[in-house]
């Protein structure tokens, strides 16, 4: 015996896929535990939306509203319905018991009949001065093409794009609708994208390319004004004038907490093996948002995935018989009896 406490529902994560997630289960009576995390170095609670400044595209709010602001309301939204937060992180996991157990930053080990991982991703940052300040302050630096790109600040401009993969082929010919020109600057003489994404770049009248150069200075006090750049094979050293600047070099799921327990992909997302599902390679266990999506990458369709993870744990639960009752106060909780896919 163990006097583990164990939990109905755990979600993991503070983006708007684990706060509509959250809302959803409090909604369903499941009394969901939220480790929403604390900031360590860059990563910061809430998710990517606490470095994007204004948010367009997230319906619901015509005039536009900030990426914490949209936080906190969900947050708001999901404590109003009695949401239980903990500003922890969750550092090891343990997915080959059940009830699964989860070892938090510093408070006692928890138990969790079902567990909804919605951990996010990270866009990947050149690391260069001024680059992470003028993105926090919306000074024209950003991650995300279809996040940023039709905003006034950066249309009519001549906007840089930093990278050679699919990412940086799909955010160039996205921002071709907005900017005068752009401008593809990557360290080596070729791509690593698809082909016929490459191509689709090459022959874009609006595109082009500065092979062999990487960003060594982000410049511009308000706003980007010019990019520093080094020709990484002659050493050779430039100022690029640019209105705006997208990193498109990657993304990081953050699974690493994770050690291996669940299935991930190629590209090192949570796998969830079923069309239109959030089940994961282990029964009862959800996933949701960007720590499973690496195509979309939106808040509205990261809250979506939420809602369906939190519908989905709820009838994982209810056809196993758990999560009827108030929480119970040891680890010998009733087991799930199937191993198959959530239904
Ligand atoms: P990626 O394929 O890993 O490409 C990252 C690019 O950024 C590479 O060209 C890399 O340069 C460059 N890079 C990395 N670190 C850098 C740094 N510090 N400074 C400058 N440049 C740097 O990442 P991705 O483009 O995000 O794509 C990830 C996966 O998703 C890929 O498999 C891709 O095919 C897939 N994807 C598919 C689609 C689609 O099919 N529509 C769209 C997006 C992504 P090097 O080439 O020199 O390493």
């Amino acid at each position: 015996m163990s006097d583990r406490k164990i939990e109905t529902l755990v979600i993991i994560g503070s983006g708007p896929s684990a706060w509509t997630a959250a809302l959803y289960a409090a909604r369903a009576n499941l009394n969901p535990l939220v480790f929403e995390g604390e900031p360590v170095g860059t990563m910061i609670p809430g998710g990517q939306l606490m470095t994007t400044t204004d948010v367009e595209n997230f319906p619901g709010f015509p005039d536009g509203i900030t990426g914490p602001e949209l936080v906190d309301r969900m947050r708001a939204q999901a404590l109003r319905f009695g949401v239980r937060a903990v500003q922890e992180r969750v550092e090891k996991v343990d997915l080959a018991r059940h009830p699964f157990v989860l070892k938090p930053s510093w408070s006692p080990e928890v138990g969790a009949l079902a567990l909804i991982v919605a951990t996010g991703a990270n866009a990947k940052w050149l690391g260069v001065p001024n680059e992470e300040r003028l993105a926090q302050t919306g000074g024209g630096v950003s991650a995300c093409a279809v996040c940023d790109g039709a905003l006034p600040a950066y249309r009519n401009k001549v906007l840089a794009v930093i990278g050679g993969g699919d990412t940086a082929m799909e955010e160039s010919l996205y921002l071709t609708k907005f900017a005068s020109q752009v401008v593809i600057v990557h360290r080596r003489d070729r791509f690593r994208a698809s082909k016929v994404m490459a191509e689709r770049v090459l022959a874009h009248p609006k595109i082009r390319v500065l092979w062999n150069k990487k960003v060594t200075e982000v410049l511009g006090y308000e706003s980007v004004s010019a990019l520093r750049l080094e020709d990484t094979v002659t050493g050779e050293r430039t100022d690029l004038t640019v209105g705006g600047l997208f990193v498109a070099i990657g993304h990081e799921p953050n699974t690493k907490f994770l050690e291996g327990q669940l299935e991930l992909t190629p590209h090192g997302y949570i796998r969830t093996p079923s069309p239109w599902r959030t089940c994961t390679s282990v029964d009862g266990v959800f996933a949701a948002g960007d720590v499973m999506d690496d195509y979309y990458r939106q808040a509205i369709t990261a809250a979506g995935t939420g809602c369906m993870a939190a519908l989905e744990a709820e009838r994982w639960l209810a056809h196993r018989g758990l999560g009827m009752s108030p929480i119970l106060e040891t680890a010998e909780a009733p087991v799930a009896a199937s191993p198959a896919a959530a239904d």
